[in-house]
């Protein structure tokens, strides 16, 4: 057993999280769920003054999306791509065979023009590129659903498939940075709310090999990423419950979002992880929502979902 089993046999055995043999690939039970709901209502009450557009999109992007947005080549470890079987019937029969054998038939399928989404704010990027010149106040957009990283854990707050509920502002440099801030301090409020102790710490994104220690360093000197982080496994590290993140130009230029001026815009995201913060609440207030404190009962179930 690892340091991480207690958490996720906890949320098992009190019928949270529903078990499906993949580690990282849970079921959610009616009162998790309802739970997360009631998270994912109260990031979006705090954005609502925003008047942010809101968008959503299916669990799955464009391959071609995907990969002009650079995510295959610092993060190929995550990816997950959709690949089908378009084969005649011999190459049925070959896939049958493997099949029947408990061989990995993987070599009989095709890749799709579908990869699953890595994170909610992908999608949003090239949409807006669609619409044209950035306006002068920019573009706000909320945006949810299921994002899909390859990372099996049995660390209950690292699954393979969760949902994310983002906030993304694209416009001049001063515009986005200044989002970010608010939102940094609007974070701290809202865990203040949930009744979790928590910080907000530099960080950096798992950029994968050799390359990637060096854009991760480079990410944490120039202060690119930071993260509030909430402790959900005792004797390990808080977990990332929320991050907010400056792309800078990146974005910008891998879509060609012009500011009117003719300069490339700058973008932020701010991210929450809601099964995060879902099994953070069930961690600090116990399994059973009807026994927790007045005041988050008060806070959540007041909410319109
Ligand atoms: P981590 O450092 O934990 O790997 P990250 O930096 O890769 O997370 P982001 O890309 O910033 O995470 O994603 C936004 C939010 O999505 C995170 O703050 C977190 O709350 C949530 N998240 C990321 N990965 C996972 C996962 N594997 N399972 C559940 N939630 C996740
Ligand atoms: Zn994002």
């Amino acid at each position: 057993m690892d340091a991480f089993t207690p958490a996720l046999d906890l949320l098992l055995s009190d019928g949270l999280l529903i078990e499906s043999g993949v580690n990282g690939l849970y079921g959610r039970s009616g009162v998790f769920e309802d739970v997360l709901q009631r998270v994912e209502a109260l990031t979006r009450t705090v954005a609502a003054q925003d008047g942010a557009m809101v968008m959503r999109f299916p669990p799955g992007m464009s391959r071609a999306a995907f990969e002009r947005s650079g995510y295959i080549k610092n993060f190929p470890h995550l990816a997950g791509v959709v690949r089908c079987f378009c084969g005649d019937e011999p190459a049925h029969r070959a896939l049958m065979r493997s099949c029947d054998a408990g061989e990995d038939w993987g070599a009989e399928l095709a890749s799709t023009d579908v990869v699953l989404a890595p994170a909610a704010c992908y999608p949003v990027y090239p949409a807006l590129a669609q619409r044209g010149v950035v306006p002068d106040q920019g573009w706000l957009v909320d945006v949810a659903g299921y994002c899909f990283r390859h990372e099996p854990s049995r660390e209950v707050t690292r699954m393979q498939w969760f949902r994310m509920q983002e906030f993304v502002r694209v416009g001049t440099e001063a515009q986005v940075l200044a989002f970010r801030q608010e939102w940094m301090a609007r974070a701290g409020a809202l865990a203040q709310v949930l009744g979790l102790p928590h910080e907000l710490e530099v960080a950096n994104d798992p950029f994968f090999g050799r390359a990637g220690k060096l854009q991760a360093d480079g990410q944490r000197e120039k202060a690119l990423k930071f993260e509030l982080v909430i402790p959900v496994n005792p004797g390990a590290p808080p977990t990332a419950c929320g991050s907010f993140n400056y792309h800078g130009e990146h974005f910008g230029r891998t879509w060609g979002l012009q500011l009117a001026d003719g300069s490339t815009a700058h973008t932020c995201c701010v991210g929450f992880g809601l099964e995060r913060l879902t099994v953070a609440l069930f961690r600090q207030h116990g399994s059973w929502p009807g026994h927790w404190p007045d005041e988050l009962r008060g806070a959540l179930w007041s909410l319109p979902c």
